[in-house]
C-alpha cells in the first residue's frame, strides 16, 4: 500500500559512524529484504501490516528540506536511506530523492546513498555535479541471484548491482560497496571483494543483526534457499563474527581497497 503523507522532518541526526545525518524521503521499503531491521519503524509511524507491504511517501520532503538545510549547520556527509532504499520502485513516480539530492548539491553539502538498486544511475547526472562531496554504496550480501530473490524479493537483481557499481565508477563517481548483513553459511566476503573490486573505492561490512523481529523471515528465506539451523548458531558465535572481521580486513588489504568499517549490533 502506498499512501502520501506529509512530513515534519526528512533530514535527522544520526549516531551511525561515518554520517552525521541521515535523509530518507520514504517510510517503508519494498525491497522487502527478509532480514532488514529498518522494520522498527512501524512502531513509530503505526503501521502494522508486514514490513516491505507498505510505504509512506513524505510528498513534502522537498519543502522541508530545503527549510532544515537553511537552518541547520551540516558537519559531514549526509547517508541517504538509513532506514528506506530511497531507490526503491516508488521513487520512480515520485523522484523525491532526485529533488532532495539537487538541494544537497546546490547547498555543497557531502552525501552518501546506499541503495540495492540500479535506478540509482536515473541520478547519474546530479551525483556527478557534487563531485567529491558525493558516493554511492550498493549493497550486496551474495552473489547467486537464486538465493537473492529469497532474501531480498524487490530489490535490484545482483548482475544489475555490479553492472551499477561499473557505471559509476566510470563515470567518475566514488563507490563503496557494502557487504551487509553478512550472513552466515551465504556472505563470501572474497567471492564479493573479487567481483566489485576494480569499480570501488572503499568496502563496508555489517554483521547480521538478529535483534529486530527479523527472525521469522529469516528462517523461511534460509529454508528456501536450501540452508539448515547450523546458520543460527554461527549468528550467534562471537568466534565466528571475529573470523569474519579477520576475512573482511585481509580481502581489503590483499584488493589494496579502504575498509571503512565492521558494523556490529
Ligand atoms: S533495502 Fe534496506 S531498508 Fe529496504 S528492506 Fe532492504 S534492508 Fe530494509
Amino acid at each position: 500500500m502506498i499512501r502520501e503523507t506529509n512530513a515534519k522532518v526528512v533530514l535527522q541526526k544520526s549516531r551511525l559512524p561515518e554520517s552525521p545525518y541521515c535523509l530518507n524521503p520514504y517510510v517503508g521499503c519494498t525491497h522487502r529484504c527478509s532480514y532488514c531491521y529498518a522494520r522498527f519503524m512501524r512502531r513509530f509511524t503505526g503501521h502494522s501490516e508486514p514490513w516491505g507491504s507498505f510505504v509512506d511517501v513524505k510528498v513534502n520532503a522537498p519543502d522541508v528540506l530545503s527549510r532544515q538545510l537553511a537552518r541547520t549547520q551540516i558537519s559531514g556527509p549526509v547517508l541517504i536511506g538509513s532506514v528506506c532504499d530511497a531507490y526503491q520502485p516508488v521513487e520512480k513516480r515520485y523522484g523525491l530523492t532526485r529533488v532532495c539530492i539537487k538541494q544537497l548539491v546546490a547547498n555543497d553539502i557531502p552525501f552518501s546513498v546506499l541503495t540495492k538498486s540500479r535506478l540509482v544511475l536515473r541520478d547519474l547526472d546530479i551525483i556527478r555535479m557534487a563531485g567529491k562531496n558525493a558516493s554511492v554504496g550498493i549493497s550486496i550480501a551474495m552473489l547467486d541471484d537464486s538465493i537473492r530473490r529469497n532474501f531480498e524479493p524487490g530489490a535490484s537483481a545482483i548482475q544489475d548491482r555490479l553492472n551499477t557499481l561499473e557505471e559509476l565508477h566510470k563515470n567518475g563517481v566514488q563507490t563503496y560497496v557494502f557487504i551487509g548483513p553478512i550472513l552466515p553459511k551465504i556472505t563470501n566476503i572474497q567471492a564479493i571483494i573479487d567481483a566489485t573490486g576494480s569499480f570501488v573505492d572503499e568496502v563496508w561490512g555489517e554483521a547480521l543483526n538478529m535483534r529486530c523481529g527479523n527472525r521469522a523471515d529469516l528462517v523461511e528465506a534460509y529454508t528456501s534457499s536450501g540452508l539448515s539451523c547450523e546458520w543460527q548458531q554461527l549468528a550467534k558465535s562471537e568466534q565466528f563474527w571475529k573470523e569474519m572481521a579477520t576475512t573482511l580486513t585481509q580481502a581489503c588489504q590483499s584488493a589494496n581497497l579502504r575498509q571503512v568499517g565492521f558494523y556490529r549490533h
